[in-house]
């Protein structure tokens, strides 16, 4: 009998963890068959790089602590200008908040729009669909 002991499978089971693609679209905890494994699947991974690569390639590194920053300001706005179930700012107001909007590091797709929306932590932008002069914020 013959027996491949390279990749032995591995029965243990380790604790639920989050993926590390903060815009896992999988619900974003997982239980790994490894414990080396940090996304719940190969597209997260794959995403989860592509992000990274895309912020490192505007040049800036997009850390934590801007991340805090900026959900902090769309917070602000977003009690200010949410109305009729809608939160849309005018760009000008984002730019004059210091809002890069080119360095936020995770999107996820909007099926209503078919276009990106960039996640911080709890605040998300997406450019309005209809008018490129506004941004709309959501909220998780
Ligand atoms: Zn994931």
């Amino acid at each position: 009998m013959e027996k491949n002991n390279k990749h032995p499978r591995s029965n243990r089971i380790y604790p639920t963890r989050p993926c590390l693609n903060k815009a896992c679209s999988y619900g974003g905890k997982f239980t790994p068959h490894d414990k080396r494994q940090l996304y719940c699947c190969v597209q997260c991974r794959i995403n989860a790089s592509n992000d990274k690569r895309s912020a490192l390639n505007n040049g800036k590194f997009v850390s934590e602590k801007l991340l805090r920053r900026y959900d902090q300001i769309l917070s602000k706005l977003y009690k200010k200008y949410f109305k009729d179930d809608v939160c849309a700012v005018k760009l000008d107001i984002i730019l004059h908040e210091e809002i890069d909007l080119r360095l936020l590091t995770s999107d996820a797709l909007n099926a209503n729009t078919n276009q990106r929306i960039r996640w911080m932590y709890d605040y998300g932008t997406e450019r309005h669909p209809k008018d490129e002069s506004f941004i709309i914020i959501y909220k998780r």
